[in-house]
Order: structure tokens, then C-alpha cells, then sequence
């Protein structure tokens, strides 16, 4: 029952916000925002007292500041500002996966005035949106055409739409996968209107399952890397050469979802062996051109280390189709991603990635490389806090790869309460965000920049050295 003396003394938006405990935050935000919290504070304190679950006996104005003071946490902490990855995953989707190269970020800060979007300068005439990053796509992977959309889930609705809509496209059992976020293939299919022709089996599906199933229905056969999920043992699946072999009318789309965009051209294949061996086996958008796949699809942000974007590459004819969809004005770039995307293409272009991308510097540090770095770190750190260089391993992360680990090197923080400290890591200004393991926190070298070492190890003293550090109702994850 609801207890009318407790709901009077409920204080009013104005009185509450009067609480001297309130002043700093009245500094930092406009009345309306903190009016804002006020009025969600109060209502969820009558809410308490209504249910009678727990009749408070703390005075109101302190239960509800602290209900405030619990707001504004939520609120500043998901506005969106620099951090520092320690954990070792590579393209950590929570962290924005690829870090931009200078040269993009500069570009975006180019473009973000006015800039020729839509214009060649030099001929004043009207250009196609994006035309220059499908030149430098064509040169880098040789393929005919190409059309930039949002990410590669917009990618991938945009083709199967396009090319598929009312009819059957083909799809081994084995890769109706989830890609994250509910993103499921087999509703994808359903909301392009299309139908999904499932062959073969869980493990192992032969290119005549693909060969029986096809009929007049059939738009397109899809072959989907299975990125976040690792099949071994008794499998077997048709490589894209032979899906594109098997249609010898033509007339029929064959269509790569590669995810994660490995371009793996001569040069990086050979280059990146030794210290990534699985990259041998990662399929690669070289291999779907040159097999003759019709379209193939990847993320930006993913291996090629850019914005994120969708990239579908292709046959003219094909890919005309896509140009011509009404989805693709819905689905265009924006110029700042174009932008980061050109500057990113030609880092390519130029084989200067390792050099250059963030992520293929994160990809091709060698173990003794990181070490060294940690062991700076640590003589920074020693003696005030109590750590250790350790051998970890980092991961690629962003549904690639999963399962394979790269050797690392990492600094072991010795701490009481490990997961306390990493929140306040995460909590720090930068944040720092490092992984728990074994009661003790984490910070895997590999992902941190080289530019951030120091900056890093003044965070961890810091956060380390600032006492006490109290078992509070902190919501702390291990944040991987
Ligand atoms: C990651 C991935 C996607 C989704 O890419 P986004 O750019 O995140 O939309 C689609 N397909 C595959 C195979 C992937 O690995």
C-alpha cells in the first residue's frame, strides 16, 4: 500500500535541486538537463515507496542526489571521447574497431568544411559520389566496378535486394550465421524479400548440393564467411572458384560476404606469413576477384583498417544493377567517411599499411617488439606500483578470426581488488580499458599505441597510487 505521509515528504524538482551536494553539477550542466534527472530521480523514489518494497529510512534529499548523481555517471560516460585499448583485441567493435591513420584523420578534418563531394576540380564538372574511392578500389583489387554503402550488413541487404528480390538465393546450411547484434542471415533474407534455399548440412556441403538446388527461381548463390564462429574437424565447403565454375550460364550472381576484408594481395600475403600464419587461410578479397566472384562484400573498419563503411565489389554489370537500386541514395556515404576511406585505399595503393594503418601496425608488432615496450613501461611504473611483464595473447576480435591467438607481451597489474581497478582504469581521463585475468588486471601492448606508452603508464600510476580503493557498488565488467 502506498504510504501517504512518506509520498509528502517527497521534495519538489526545485527544492532538490536547491541541495548544496547538487552544486558541482550545476556548474558542469544547463538547469534543463539537471530538472531532467530531478524529475526521473523523484519518480523513481515514489515508484519505490509505492511498491512498499523497501520503506527508505534514509532522508529523501540524500536517497534521491544520489539517484541523480547516479544519472549524470550514465550520462557522461557514454559520451564518446578517446581511449586507450589494452585489451588486446584488435578490432574491438565496443571501442570502435579500426583506429584511423593520420592521413584519414586529416582528410576528415579537410572535408569537413566545404569540399568538392560531388566535383571534379579540374574538369568542373559533376563527379559521382565516392567515384574516386571505386578508382582506387579497382586498382587495388583489379575488379571491374565498385559502390561504397554504410557497413557491410547495408551491404548485404542492398545486394540480395537488388539482385534477388522475389526470387531463391542459395546458401550453405553451414553459414546462416548470426553476425552480432541479432543481425541473422536467414531474417536479412526475409526482410530483401527473399527466399532462402538452404543446401547441404551443418558440416559439410559439396558444390553439387548447389548444383541440384538451382532452377529458374534462382537469383544468386551466397557464399558467407563464417567470421565469428570456427568450424574444424569433418567440414567441408565449396571454395568460391568452384561456386563460380558451377555457373557456366552466367546468369546467376555469385556473391562473397568476406566480412572482414582481408585484401591479402601478393604482397601483404607474403609479408604478413610469418608472424600471422592463419592469415594464410583467411579468405581474401585478391582470392574472390580473381576466382570470379560476381560481387564481393567487406566492412571498412574491419582489416582494411578505414571507416566504417560497406564495399561491394564487382562485375560491371552487376554492380550497375546496385547503382541503379533506390536503396543506394538511402545508403550513400557520407563525405567524411569518404574521405578517411580515400586516404586509407591510397595507404594501400602506396604498400605503405604497415607503416601507416593502425591496425596492420597492431598486426605486425613482433612479440620481442612489444615487449620491449612493456619493459619501458614497467621500469616507469616500478617500484610505486607492483607489476610484472607477462607473455599474453591478443586477438583480431570484430568477428574475425576467432579462436586464433597472436602472441603478446603485457603488463600484469598485482592488485587486491582486480576488477575495482579496472573500472577506475576505464573510469580515468583517458580511459584505459584493460582485460582481468587470474585476480590480477591485464594491459595486453599489442593494441596500444606507441604514441600513448607514457601517457598510458601516468594513467596506471595514477589510478593505481589514488587510495583508497573501496568495494562500492561500481558495475565493473572484465570489459573484453
Ligand atoms: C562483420 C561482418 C558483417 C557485418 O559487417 P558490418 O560492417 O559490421 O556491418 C557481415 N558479414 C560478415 C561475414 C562479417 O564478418
Amino acid at each position: 500500500m502506498p504510504d501517504p505521509i512518506q509520498l509528502r515528504t517527497i521534495p519538489s524538482v526545485d527544492r532538490l535541486l536547491r541541495s548544496e551536494l547538487l552544486e558541482p553539477l550545476g556548474l558542469l550542466y544547463p538547469h534543463s538537463t539537471l530538472v531532467m534527472w530531478a524529475r526521473g530521480a523523484i519518480e523513481e523514489y515514489r515508484d519505490k515507496i509505492q511498491r512498499a518494497e523497501q520503506l527508505p529510512k534514509e532522508d529523501p534529499v540524500k536517497d534521491l542526489v544520489s539517484r541523480i548523481i547516479a544519472k549524470e555517471r550514465i550520462y557522461a560516460g557514454a559520451k564518446i571521447r578517446a581511449v586507450i585499448n589494452a585489451t588486446g583485441v584488435i578490432l574491438h567493435t565496443n571501442l570502435g574497431r579500426a583506429p584511423l591513420a593520420k592521413r584519414a584523420v586529416q582528410r576528415i578534418v579537410d572535408a569537413a568544411g566545404t569540399a568538392n563531394v560531388e566535383m571534379n576540380l579540374n574538369t568542373g564538372k559533376r563527379n559521382h559520389r565516392g567515384q574516386h574511392c571505386v578508382d582506387l578500389l579497382c586498382q587495388l583489387t583489379k575488379c571491374e566496378d565498385a559502390v561504397l554503402v554504410n557497413n557491410c550488413a547495408a551491404a548485404t541487404m542492398m545486394v540480395l535486394q537488388s539482385v534477388a528480390s522475389h526470387r531463391e538465393v542459395i546458401i550453405s546450411r553451414s553459414q546462416l550465421v548470426e553476425i552480432g547484434g541479432g543481425f541473422r542471415l536467414p531474417d536479412v533474407f526475409r526482410s530483401a524479400g527473399v527466399s532462402l534455399r538452404e543446401v547441404g548440412t551443418t558440416n559439410r556441403t559439396y558444390v553439387h548440393d548447389y548444383e541440384t538446388a538451382i532452377s529458374e527461381k534462382t537469383a544468386a548463390v551466397m557464399r558467407v564467411h563464417h567470421s565469428n564462429y570456427k568450424m574444424s574437424g569433418f567440414v567441408t565447403e565449396p571454395t568460391i572458384a568452384e561456386l563460380v565454375q558451377m555457373d557456366k550460364s552466367n546468369a546467376i550472381a555469385i556473391i562473397d560476404d568476406l566480412g572482414s576484408g582481408w585484401l591479402g594481395n601478393a604482397k601483404q600475403a607474403k609479408e604478413y606469413a610469418s608472424t600471422l600464419p592463419f592469415l594464410i587461410s583467411e579468405p581474401s578479397v585478391h582470392a574472390s576477384i580473381s576466382a570470379g566472384a560476381d560481387l564481393t562484400l567487406f566492412s571498412g573498419d574491419k582489416l582494411l583498417g578505414g571507416p566504417q563503411c560497406g564495399i561491394i565489389l564487382g562485375k560491371r554489370n552487376w554492380v550497375q544493377k546496385l547503382k541503379k537500386s533506390p536503396l543506394m541514395r538511402a545508403m550513400r556515404l557520407d563525405k567524411l567517411v569518404l574521405a578517411a576511406l580515400e586516404a586509407t585505399l591510397e595507404i594501400h595503393l602506396e604498400g605503405r599499411a604497415e607503416t601507416e594503418l593502425p591496425i596492420h601496425r597492431m598486426l605486425t608488432q613482433t612479440p620481442a617488439a612489444i615487449k620491449n615496450r612493456c619493459e619501458h613501461v614497467s621500469s616507469l611504473l616500478n617500484p610505486s606500483v607492483c607489476c610484472r611483464v607477462v607473455e599474453c595473447e591478443s586477438q583480431i576480435g570484430g568477428g574475425s578470426m576467432p579462436g586464433e591467438k597472436i602472441e603478446s607481451f603485457g603488463i600484469n597489474l598485482e592488485h587486491r581488488h582486480p576488477n575495482l581497478l579496472a573500472a577506475k582504469l576505464r573510469e580515468n581521463n583517458p580511459s584505459v580499458h584493460a582485460r582481468v585475468t587470474n585476480q590480477s588486471v591485464l594491459l595486453d601492448m599489442r593494441t596500444v599505441p606507441e604514441t600513448m606508452t607514457e601517457v598510458l603508464a601516468d594513467c596506471v600510476r595514477r589510478c593505481y597510487l589514488d587510495e583508497p580503493i573501496t568495494a562500492d557498488d561500481h558495475d565493473v565488467h572484465s570489459d573484453v
